[in-house]
Order: structure tokens, then sequence, then C-alpha cells
């Protein structure tokens, strides 16, 4: 029987969610989706001083939200440690292990002399032959030993998913920690563990843990575990090709969301980084990605990030949204841009939302766009002013409103009718004829179609913006 895959998000919750670990999360997610395999989420939190329960709760949020959900977990490194000394026995009794009694002040001594002549800098062994006398010296003058697992020199090689044969020298590795002097295990050693106690068959993860990858490979051997398949994909980049952080603007998910990127735009152009999709494919749904994703397609160079194409993805699934759902996912928005969105009535609020929907690329714009069907909130832009300078513009807005008063037919009548109207008495036409009336009416030189937004308003309250005009 073919197993399925087992795969795994490991976050170490230090921070807000960043899109590049976000995208790790999603192939993940696509990975085990698209072969029917389970995803299990995993805290990585045993470096107490840089993690935090709020970054956690966040990353749960930010998860969810992008609607990654998770098989199994989340486990927490933090309630794992028995297990990890369990194992750190094993490897003392296999004799493959050493405790380090140098301080950070010695290590580094040793870094900067290495560096200086030219050497490799890593740790070359010192605590590796201390007598059972000096040990107990060190220790009594005070000093609790971290863990050092004993590298021979051996040549590592796997095979990788993405990037094909991989081969690392052991003789530049160090001895290196796996249990830190306070007792934690270190990232390499608790993760070698924790990916072989929890079944993961695939581990697919960012470039940058290539070189660690190197080290858990001598552990899996010192365990006697099998490795699982590794893939390592590409980094996210800035346009700059400097590695993305927030000098280039907006990097977490949650900045994207209080953007109001809508999640199924941000994992589609997260999965579209990489190229892991068909070529030419671009916009996808999250059946359509799982369907189509293939890491083996997934690109070996980094992917930059592109922050226009997300908002123009974003600008189209806002515009595919059906009107109902995307009211539900504004009133966040508008309540922030000061709309009171319990006072305003459903249906009309779905008319507005329908006739905006296509102007907007972010969901906190809805304020900027919303605006000009509130009396409250109109006002004249200058641009809208110096339109209305003119005298001929203004005469083309008074036979407007003097159009208007004359008649009671519906809205949908009576604009093209008062249009006509004014064309015949002004002789006004294109940009002559609808902007003065555009400006008036909404204190703006662009925005959706007049008529609907003539409709909206209805007779009177157009009136009443007009009354300027007509005295
Ligand atoms: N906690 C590690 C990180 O966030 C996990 C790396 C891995 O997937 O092994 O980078």
């Amino acid at each position: 029987m073919i197993k399925k895959p087992r795969v795994r998000f490991a976050p170490s919750p230090t921070g807000e969610l960043h899109v590049g670990n976000a995208r790790t999360a999603l192939f993940n997610w696509m990975f085990a989706r698209h072969s029917g395999g389970k995803f299990i989420l995993r805290i990585e939190d045993t470096d107490e001083s840089r993690s935090a329960l709020s970054y956690q709760i966040n990353l749960y949020e930010d998860l969810k939200w992008l609607g990654l959900n998770w098989d199994e977990g989340p486990h927490k490194q933090s309630e794992r440690l028995d297990i990890y000394k369990e194992h750190l026995q094993k490897l003392i009794e296999k004799d493959l292990v050493y405790p380090c009694y140098c301080t950070e002040e010695e290590l580094e001594d040793e870094r900067q002399a290495l560096i200086l002549s030219k050497r490799m800098p890593r740790y070359m062994g010192k605590c590796k032959n201390l007598t059972a006398d000096e040990r107990k010296q060190r220790e009594n003058e005070g000093r609790s030993p971290s863990f050092r697992f004993k590298v021979h020199p051996q040549v590592i090689e796997f095979e990788d998913l993405i990037r094909g044969a991989m081969k690392f020298e052991g003789e530049a590795i160090g001895d290196f920690i796996i249990v830190r002097s306070n007792g934690m295990p270190a990232y390499n050693f608790a993760v070698v563990i924790d990916d072989h106690l929890m079944a993961i068959t695939n581990v697919i993860r960012g470039e940058d843990h290539l070189s660690n990858t190197a080290l858990q490979m001598m552990l899996y051997r010192a365990f006697g575990f099998e490795p699982p398949v590794f893939a390592h994909h590409s980094l996210i980049f800035g346009k700059d090709r400097a590695k993305l952080s927030k000098r280039h603007g907006s990097v977490s998910v949650g900045e994207f969301r209080k953007q109001g990127i809508l999640p199924e735009a941000l994992m589609n152009y997260l999965g579209l980084l990489g190229s892991s999709f068909t070529e030419g494919r671009e916009i996808l749904s999250r059946e359509e990605m799982i369907k189509d994703f293939s890491l083996e397609r997934s690109s070996k160079s980094g992917a930059i990030f592109d922050e226009e194409k997300l908002h123009w993805l974003n600008a189209i699934y806002i515009r595919n949204c059906k009107t109902e759902d995307l009211v539900a996912r504004l009133k966040p928005f508008l309540e922030q841009a000061g709309y009171k969105t319990d006072a305003i009535n459903t249906k009309w609020l779905n008319e507005v939302i329908e006739l905006i929907k296509t102007e907007l690329t972010t969901l906190a714009e809805v304020g900027s766009h919303i605006d000009i069907f509130f009396d409250d909130k109109y006002k004249m832009t200058t641009e809208a002013k110096e339109i209305l300078e003119k005298d001929s513009a203004r005469q083309v807005v008074k036979t407007f409103a003097e159009y208007l008063k004359t008649s009671d037919d519906t809205p949908q009548k009576l604009y093209p009718a008062a249009i006509k109207d004014v064309k015949e008495k002004t002789n006004a036409k294109g940009k002559e004829l609808f902007m003065p009336i555009r400006a008036a009416l909404t204190g703006k030189v662009h925005g959706p179609e007049l008529d609907k937004v003539f409709a909206i308003l209805g007779k009177d309250a157009t009136l009443k913006r007009l009354k300027y005009f007509t005295a």
C-alpha cells in the first residue's frame, strides 16, 4: 500500500506571519490536498525569549483566514520537552554527543580567530575530549552544559524534489549543539525527532533551510530513522532582489488583511510565486490550485513579490465576489471609515456596492468610494470646483436641475430625459455635458456611471445638492 503523504507547517511564533512563511504553508497545504494526504500544524516555540503567545494566536487566525485548515495539531514543541530529553539520552548512550561548557564569549573568540586565519568558522571540539574530572570541575564552577552532536567526516547526499541532487561535505560542519545549556532542544534536533514521530513523509520548506537539512540528515542517521523526502522551495524577494522584508512595504499576512486584500486573492497570488501551476494560468480558485499544483514544476529561482500584481488580482476577486458576500466583508472596513452600517438599509447598501465594486482594488478603499452617496460625507474636491467655475458648466447643471423639477418620473426615466433636455437647451455634449453634472452631483470628477448614481440618490437628494446652482 502506498503511504498517503503527511506534511507539516512548522512556524516559530516569533513575529507576524510573513508572506514567505504563508507561502510555505500554502505549498504544504496544496501538496496535502492534492494528494489526499494530511496537513499538520506544529508550533516551534522552544526559543522562549523570542516566542510570544500573541504571535501564536495571530498565526492561527491568519491561517484560518487564508483557509489553510490543518488536519492535526497544533502540536507545540514546548509541550514535548520530555520527548527531546529521552532522545538526547539515546544519543548519549550511543556516545554520539558530549557536553560542552564553552561560554558565549569563548565561542565568539574561537569564531573570530578562525575568520582571521581564513578558516571556516565552526566549533573545533574544545570540550569533546574533556575527562570526567574536567567536566566535574566546570560543573562545580556553576556552568551548565549544552550538548553537541559529534560530526564525523562524511558526505551528506539527498535528492531534493525541487533542486535535484544535493551534496554537503561533513568536514565543513563542526560539532553542533542539539540541546542548549538551558535544557531546550535546538531547532535541528527537535525538528528531526518531531518529523519522525509525526510520520512526516515530505518536508517542504524554504531554501534557507538547505544547510540545516545536512545537519538533520546526520541526526536521522544517528537515530536510525528514515529521512523524509525534502523539497526546498525558492524564497520571495523584493523588486531589488533583496530578501523580502519590511523595507519593501507590507510583508505580513496581517498587513494585507488590514489593507482589505481578500484571502482568496492572496492565496492565488502566493501560489503564482514560484510558478507551481501550469504555465499561463493566473487566476485559479482554491480547487483549481489544488488540482493544478505540482512541486516538481516549482521554480528553483527566487520569486519577485509584486504588490501591484497582488492588487490587480484583488480587484478581480472583488469584482467577481457576489455582492451580498462582498457587503458582509466590507462592513468592518465601512465601520472603520466611520459609517454606521447598522443604520444603513441593506437593500440600498447592496445596490451601492454593486455599483462601486468595479472601482475597488482593496476593501479598505470603500469609504472613499461610497462617500458620494452620503450627504454628510459629500464634499467638493478641488478638481470638481474647477470644473464648476465655468459659466457654461454651471448652466448645464442649472438646466439639469430645472428639468428634474418638472417631472415626477422614475429616476430611470427621468435621468435620460433630463440629459436630453440639457443637450437641446445648452448644446453641450460629451465631457462638457457630463463632467459638470458629475462634479455637482458627486463632488468628484471620477466615479461610477452617472445614471446609476442618480438612480440611487433619487431626485430629491439630487436637487438638494444642486440647489446652489439653481439659485
Ligand atoms: N521553525 C522553522 C521555521 O520557522 C521550521 C523550519 C522547517 O520547516 O523545518 O523556519
